[in-house]
């Protein structure tokens, strides 16, 4: 049956843009893809999500988030998309499953950190390990932390992160930043941060919750235990954009390139959240896209008839 609107991801953009096209009586269908909730289901708690108090856990939001979808008519389907095909006029989006046709689409497929691939931090995620200073650099008020990268984004966090903790270590595994003679000489005057060059993290440290940094020399292969009670991994970000690769203007760095708030380069196709932002990144501002991209829709919609 020809849908509406269908919602690729079922993050916190999707989510929101699944709540407002329900209301609307469009009855979108959510291919969730394999990470159904998105990023807040890897982290604990969520202290910046305006409304609560005291902060809720990521997961018991994404799950109050379904369950308000679900509520208006919005069907959440745990799929992965494999392909799409925007050149119809009926867009169609496949998965292992089946091909569905839609007059209208929101990409809010997310992105994800570059990680480092360990073991222990992986484990640790939400437990003093996390890729975002503004969403947890609170929680480190008067702590130690260890920042993992040397360019512009590392030297920002660090920056930030100086405001809570009381001292921030910048790990790097070159002998130079990459960061701009600007940061680079911001960080380098903050008398909280030190620098760690030639170094690269062999394990984070802590059964429950981070108690240190094991690193390795690269140069001299000595291996050093550091004390910290967090690490900001701050390598990079990948928007989830490898099935639009042909179908869909991206940009350099496979960003979804927005026009006019939520319009792709192709009309009838909208976006919304961190496949489109690489500044702001957070669960609010993703919501907040969600919602301009469903009544972006609604508004497209109504044109057709
Ligand atoms: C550890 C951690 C802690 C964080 N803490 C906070 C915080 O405290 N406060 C805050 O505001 N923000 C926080 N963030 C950031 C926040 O989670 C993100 O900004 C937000 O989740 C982005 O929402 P999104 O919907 O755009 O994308 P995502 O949450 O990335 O969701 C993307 C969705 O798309 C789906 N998808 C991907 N590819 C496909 C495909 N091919 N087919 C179908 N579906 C697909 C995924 O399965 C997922 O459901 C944190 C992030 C992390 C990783």
């Amino acid at each position: 049956m020809l849908k509406k609107v269908i919602i690729l991801g079922a993050g916190c953009a999707g989510l929101t843009a699944g709540i407002y096209t329900a209301r609307a009586n469009l009855a979108p269908l959510i291919l969730a893809g394999n990470k159904p909730g998105g990023q807040l289901t890897l982290t604990t708690l969520v202290e910046n999500f305006p409304g609560f108090v005291d902060g809720i856990m990521g997961p018991d939001l994404i799950l109050a988030m379904q369950k308000q979808c679900e509520r208006f008519g919005g069907t959440i389907l745990n799929e992965d998309v494999e392909s799409v095909d925007f050149t119809q006029k009926n867009f169609r989006v496949t998965t292992r499953q089946e091909t569905f046709e839609s007059q209208s689409i929101i990409i809010a497929t997310g992105s994800g950190s570059i990680w480092l691939g360990l073991e222990s931090e992986q484990r640790l995620i939400g437990r003093g390990v996390s890729n975002c200073a503004t969403c947890d650099g609170y929680f480190f008020t008067n702590k130690e932390v260890a920042i993992i990268g040397g360019g512009d984004s590392a030297m920002e966090e660090a920056l930030f992160l100086t405001k809570f903790a009381n001292k921030v270590t910048v790990i790097h595994r070159r002998d130079q930043l990459r960061a701009s003679k600007i940061m680079q000489n911001r960080a380098f005057n903050n008398p909280k941060i030190v620098f760690k060059l030639d170094s690269c993290v062999e394990e984070i440290l802590g059964s429950d919750c981070v108690t240190g940094l094991k690193i390795k020399n690269i140069k001299t292969l000595e291996i050093q235990e550091i004390p910290v009670n967090g690490v900001f991994i701050t390598i990079g970000h990948k928007p989830h954009t490898e099935i639009f690769k042909d179908q869909i203007d991206l940009d350099p760095k496979g960003y979804i390139i927005v026009s006019n708030q939520t319009r792709t380069n192709i009309p009838g196709v909208f976006v919304a959240g961190d496949v489109a932002d690489h500044t702001y990144r957070q669960a609010i501002t993703a919501a907040g896209m969600g919602c301009k991209a469903a009544m972006d829709v609604e508004k497209y919609l109504s044109s057709l008839v």
